[in-house]
């Protein structure tokens, strides 16, 4: 910004609601000048137009509510736990008059057209009333659930009785008194406004395609509770409230369904339930989001509950949901909604079962009956997240507007911009936590935001600002990184856009959390705006990055060792790492089940060696797979990995037979890679007693048991046997010389250190035997070995020994696959059912090694 005003004003906001009335005000106190415009006739947003009966909050008003300021949270006083649409509006327009903010809002006026206009550096919008305004930013605080999606059923229009939207209720009263009315949707609105319209008409006919999960609201006076901590110590409560998963404290508590007994299960199930609040509900189990055996214990019991709420067996049944997990569409609060039913003029259609035709003159014809109604209240909800930003004409650089930009779904950046269109930004934009969250603290955090990032953009002088495409694609990654972690693809709900026909299908909110992506946008800003192109009249700056490139579950695991100050192994006495991976091992989910699991003996090169044999459940014989474990030739046993040998087994359909060999320092170099060699042997000798085919033989190993298996392949070729069909080496040790750059990059927080790997090289071997092959295979004659797939992961130390292995074999002849973990550290396809992402990786390692395999 120069000083001279090339634009009418700094700021153009679209939307009056929570978004664009802290927008101006925030704005404006920081010297900025403001035009804002809602085609509403007041402020409000949300709660201006959805006055439909019953309409109030679901997330607890104490959290739903400004909190940027501590004087106006003195002033107002919600009257109950979840407040009613008109309190919460009359709210907003106290908000309003208070920071005097209606002077800076044209109501009753659309922004129908955004060009941004390069040469001018100014945005160009034109109104629904004609008018145009340059400025040189261009905020959209239109929401995300301000597009009602107009009903795609056959004559809509036919209808002459009254006709209803839950998304655009009249002002005036509406009474249904001595009426037929209809009501078609059975979504969070619906299920709101039902049990208040049963109440006054003659009679109710709810027609639902998907049946929503709702538990009790309980609704009443606020959480005593919660009031006593924010009177306590507001500013803590608030600041708990921004650094949660949700937009609201509460007490992390480690609860996993599937290592819980039925009765555990129940209890825990029935105290969340009890509590009427969203966040509870979701977070009975913390594996219930991510995985499907423990989302089916919270689903049904769910429907066991609307079993009990619900007389007539038929009608609760269609009222189940039972085709889509619970929390993968919006979950509802209700207040009587299921006992509703239970009244003799309240009747339930189940269009899958007889789907509606077509709306009549008089009413509705299903493929079973006409049925003739005096109202039809349409709650079929919103096109939500895009729909409001793309029914704008955004025309950015180049002639490109958004909607073609985001022909096949959203791409942005942290949510809040996009390339291609410069001082840009939407609030609660797809890509961050929105609907997925308490929406004030979100929207609090992007105003605030953008606030920043306009002073600081003033204060260096920039004009410009916009996301560079490595930053933009890197963020969509993530925002799908963590979607793939949920189950949110196994329903067709609004949050993957299924609801409106044609819209690509993808999870448009970041599910990661308002903590994860509050730390994300803060570490943006600390980077001087990582991943931003500014530029101004004295010049111009580019930090270009990716801001999250770790998996998200990665992350998770890296912060909790993080929390726990899980110590270094290397600063350990040797039992005590070992006790150590013990007691981890002891606490994890155990892997996949597998057919049989038997432990034996085999002879090592100086004495037996334990085996531990995983068979699958399918009927043998079947290739056979010597595994030999990680842990850097001192740690380990058959325990540690025991999850990733189950995996295996059950992947490729393999009997795994994992060796325990001898260990450092109790047994230094060459002790290790002699058992390796002698129980590879012995497999191949054995392996029709052991369920094995003869001839199919794959040596397997991750980390230290990787360089056993790989040199023991290198042994077996100059042996003259056995003959080894593959090599499967995760995240192999290849080399001794510890100065490639992964040592640097990834030498510190991602499990396994550099100083980790000179402890286990010191116990492992001398000095003066490292550079032998049978330490660093990578040294040796790669020429003839069997075919190899090898995984390296992207923050892992060895991650780059892991690739010249890999090239050095190509160079050699022999047929490798190198599958690079993106994301991945050192650890991550041994965490089984922690590490959720690991297991596209081992799919692929898997499917390798069946290639090498043939039946
Ligand atoms: C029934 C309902 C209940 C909800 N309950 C909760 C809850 O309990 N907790 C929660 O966290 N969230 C809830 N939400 C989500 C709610 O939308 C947000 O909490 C919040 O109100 C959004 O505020 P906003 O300012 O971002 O957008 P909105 O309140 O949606 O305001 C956007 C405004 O932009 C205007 N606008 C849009 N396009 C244009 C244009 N082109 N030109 C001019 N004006 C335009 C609209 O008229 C609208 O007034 C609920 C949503 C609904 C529909």
């Amino acid at each position: 910004m120069t000083g001279t005003k090339p634009a009418d004003v700094d700021v153009a906001v679209v939307g009056a609601g929570f978004a664009g009335l802290y927008l101006i005000h925030k704005l404006r106190g920081l010297g900025f000048d403001v035009r804002c415009y809602d085609q509403a006739d007041d402020v409000g947003g949300t709660w201006y137009w959805n006055r439909y009966p019953g309409a109030r909050c679901d997330i607890p008003t104490t959290d739903y509510t400004f909190s940027f300021d501590e004087e106006l949270e003195q002033a107002w006083t919600w009257s109950e736990k979840y407040a009613t649409q008109p309190e919460i509006l009359d709210y907003l327009r106290f908000v309003a008059d208070r920071f005097d903010l209606r002077r800076d809002i044209e109501f009753g006026t659309r922004v129908d057209q955004a060009v941004w206009d390069d040469a001018a550096r100014v945005w160009r919008l034109r109104t629904s009333a004609g008018e145009e305004l340059t400025c040189r930013f261009y905020v959209m605080a239109t929401g995300c659930l301000s597009l009602p999606k107009r009903p795609d059923i056959e004559g809509v229009d036919r209808f002459a009785g009254e006709v209803y939207f839950t998304g655009k209720w009249p002002h005036e009263p509406v009474d249904f008194t001595g009426k037929r009315v209809a009501v078609i949707g059975t979504g969070s609105s619906a299920i709101q406004a039902i049990p208040h319209i049963a109440e006054q008409a003659e009679s109710l006919t709810v027609f639902q395609r998907t049946p929503a999960y709702s538990i009790p609201a309980r609704n009443g006076p606020a959480s005593s509770e919660r009031l006593a901590q924010i009177a306590k110590d507001r500013a803590a409560y608030r600041d708990a409230a921004r650094w949660s998963p949700g937009g609201i404290p509460g007490e992390y508590e480690e609860n996993y369904a599937l290592l819980m007994t039925p009765e555990q299960q129940r209890e825990r199930f029935e105290k969340r339930y009890a509590e009427g609040e969203l966040f509870a509900i979701l977070g009975v189990f913390n594996d219930q989001s991510a995985r499907l055996p423990a989302n089916d214990i919270v689903s049904e019991l769910i429907r066991e509950k609307i079993r009990e709420r619900v007389s007539d067996p038929k009608v609760a049944e269609a009222l189940c949901p039972k085709d889509y997990p619970f929390g993968t569409k919006r979950p509802c609060l209700d207040t009587n909604y299921y006992e509703t039913y239970n009244l003799p003029h309240v009747r339930l259609v189940d269009v899958r079962e007889t789907p509606i035709v077509t709306v009549t003159e008089t009413g509705i014809d299903t493929s079973a009956e006409s049925l003739n109604f005096d109202a039809i209240v349409y709650a079929t909800g919103f096109d939500a997240m895009t729909g409001p930003l793309v029914s704008v004409d955004i025309t950015g650089r180049d002639d490109v507007t958004l909607k073609q930009k985001w022909a096949d779904g959203p791409s942005t950046y942290l949510g809040l911009t996009t390339t291609g269109f410069p001082n840009f930004f939407t609030i609660t934009g797809p890509g961050s936590p929105s609907v997925l969250s308490n929406m004030a603290v979100s929207i609090e955090q992007h105003v605030e935001w953008v606030a920043d990032c306009l002073t600081w953009l003033r204060d260096e002088g920039y004009r410009t600002i916009e996301p560079t495409q490595s930053a933009e694609a890197g963020w969509n990654q993530h925002v799908a990184d963590y979607a793939a972690l949920t189950l949110t693809d196994l329903a067709n709900s609004w949050y993957v856009g299924a609801n409106v026909p044609g819209k690509p299908r993808l999870l448009y909110p970041y599910v990661g959390g308002v903590e994860a992506y509050r730390a994300a946008c803060d570490e943006v800003t600390g980077r001087r705006y990582l991943g931003f192109a500014l530029a101004g009249p004295t010049g111009s700056e580019c930090n270009d990055g990716v801001v999250r490139r770790v998996q998200p579950d990665v992350a998770i695991v890296l912060n909790l060792f993080e929390a726990l100050g899980v110590p270094g192994v290397e600063t350990l006495p040797v039992p005590d790492a070992r006790a150590f991976m013990t007691a981890m091992a002891a606490t994890r989910m155990p892997g996949p089940e597998v057919g049989e699991i038997v432990d034996g003996e085999l002879p090592g090169a100086d004495g037996p060696l334990p085996y531990r044999l995983y068979r699958p459940a399918t009927p043998g014989p079947h290739p056979v797979i010597a595994y030999f474990h990680g842990g850097g030739w001192v740690l380990g046993d058959l325990d540690s990995d025991d999850p990733l040998c189950r995996d295996l087994c059950d992947r490729i359909g393999a009997v795994v037979v994992s060796v325990n060999y001898r260990h450092a320092p109790e047994a230094r170099f060459p002790a290790a890679a002699d058992d390796a060699f002698a129980a590879v042997e012995w497999i191949a000798a054995h392996a029709a007693e052991l369920g094995g085919i003869p001839g199919q033989l794959v040596v397997a190993g991750w980390s230290a048991g990787g360089n056993l298996a790989t040199v023991a392949a290198q042994r077996a070729r100059d042996a003259g046997g056995p003959p080894i069909a593959g090599q499967l080496l995760i995240c192999p040790v290849t080399d001794s010389d510890l100065s490639r750059s992964s040592y640097e990059e990834n030498g510190v927080g991602y499990i396994l250190t550099t100083a980790t790997m000179r402890w286990f090289w010191d116990h492992y071997a001398d000095p003066a035997d490292r550079t032998s092959p049978v330490c660093a295979p990578l040294r040796g004659e790669l020429g003839g070995l069997p075919p190899a797939v090898i995984m390296t992961a992207d923050f892992d130390p060895l991650r780059d020994e892991g690739i010249a292995y890999a090239e050095a074999l190509a160079a050699a002849g022999v047929p490798v696959q190198h599958v690079r973990a993106r994301g991945q550290v050192h650890t991550s396809v041994t965490m089984v059912d922690v590490v959720l992402s690991g297991a596209a990786v081992r799919a692929e390692l898997a499917d390798c090694v069946r290639g090498w395999l043939t039946a």
